[in-house]
């Protein structure tokens, strides 16, 4: 009973993008990101279509139980590691690699070494952007408990970039130096830095794992480009049937305190999705939207289950078209610069009111 609201997701896009990251980074390992529900595509069919990725990173245990669930047993990497020590025997119990990003996850995972199974062990260090991991110097010390803990395991070692996506900024440099320093002194140690960014603007930081997520969707990680300038191909486009035209004389109106007012005689159409479906509120007059085979301008406030459009130029659109909101014809890039967010954003907002439809093959 679909109201015709749909985001049609498409495999063959994440397959495509996930090859960019082999020929982009052709030594490493890929842990494919699928946290936030793939990206709001659907986690399970996102890492279905990315199988041949080397393993997959989610954000909480719960998702990593949605993959095992659905009978994924690939290396599943869980990106912030645990809190406590319910979650990481969780975290054991799942198979899950764990991230050690301060003093009290160590501990923990000390006091059940016993039980860690194959469970690895990837060490955060925080070599800038302050948000998770250990400081350089408390390296050398964690790096023997953990080799206590597992003895038979190479030292893992991660950090994360705060702008890789500006490739002109020193600062990416200076995190990737910080980080070569650390790992010069452990020999033997596998090396985990790049997120897409990463992959498409820092070689020298692909080490022997990479962790790609929003490049796979076929969207921008920045660089001030649309994921299709860069190469890569949309897995989502979201679309939305019309579902009311009519003529408004110059001078009326449209929507909600009245945002918009037409300079002149306009055809206004009606489209089936609004901010409860995940299209953003805030988005301004003139957002594009693809209509009929062209941009049309979004006219007045975005409401909860529609929003409106000028069709004025557009005299072939009828009733129960489809409109596209982003996706094959129109980045999601190009969307969120005008609404003044970014891909990610959009698609991971996209709400459980939109049928999301992979194709069953
Ligand atoms: C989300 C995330 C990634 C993926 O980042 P993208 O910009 O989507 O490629 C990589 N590493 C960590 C730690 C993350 O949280």
């Amino acid at each position: 009973m679909s109201r015709g609201t749909c985001a049609y997701m498409d495999p063959s896009a994440l397959r495509y993008n996930l090859q960019r990251v082999r020929t982009l980074a052709p030594g490493a390992r890929i842990w494919a990101v699928v946290k936030a529900d793939g990206y709001g595509h659907g986690a399970v069919q996102a890492a279905q279509a990315l199988h041949q990725a080397d393993g997959f990173a989610v954000a909480t245990l719960a998702e990593a139980q949605t993959l095992r669930d659905a009978g994924i047993n690939a290396p599943i990497l869980l990106l912030e590691g645990t809190l406590g020590p319910l979650q990481a025997l969780d975290a054991v119990r799942l198979g899950c690699d764990t991230v050690v990003h301060q003093t009290e996850q160590l501990t923990c995972l000390e006091t059940m070494a016993d039980r860690l199974g194959q469970q690895r062990i990837w060490l955060k260090v925080d070599t800038g952007m302050h948000r998770l991991g250990i400081s350089p110097g408390q390296v050398p010390d964690f790096v023997k408990r953990i080799q206590a803990i597992r003895p038979l395991q190479p030292v893992n070692l991660m950090t994360h970039f705060a702008s890789a996506d500006e490739p002109e900024a020193p600062f990416t440099s200076t995190q990737i130096a910080r980080f070569n320093a650390l790992a010069r002194a452990l020999p033997g140690v596998h090396l985990c830095l790049a997120n897409s960014a990463g992959v498409m603007a820092w070689p020298e930081s692909h080490a022997d794992w990479v962790r790609p997520g929003i490049m796979l969707y076929g969207a921008s990680p920045g660089f001030g480009k649309t994921g299709l300038e860069l190469g890569l191909k949309p897995a989502m486009t979201l679309t939305a049937p019309v579902i009311a035209l009519r003529h408004i004389q110059a001078g009326e109106r449209v929507g909600y305190g009245a945002r918009w007012q037409a300079e002149r005689e306009s055809r206004i159409a009606t489209l089936a999705i609004g901010y409860g479906d995940g299209y953003p509120r805030h988005a301004p007059d003139n957002t594009p939207v693809w209509l009929s085979g062209q941009r049309v301008p979004l006219v007045g406030k975005v409401s909860m289950d529609m929003l409106t459009v000028d069709v004025t130029d557009v005299p072939q659109v009828q009733l129960g078209d489809s409109a596209e909101l982003w996706g094959e014809h129109l980045s999601v890039d190009e969307v969120a610069s005008h609404i003044g967010t970014i891909g990610y954003e959009l698609l991971t907002r996209v709400s459980p009111r939109v049928d999301k439809q992979w194709p069953t093959d």
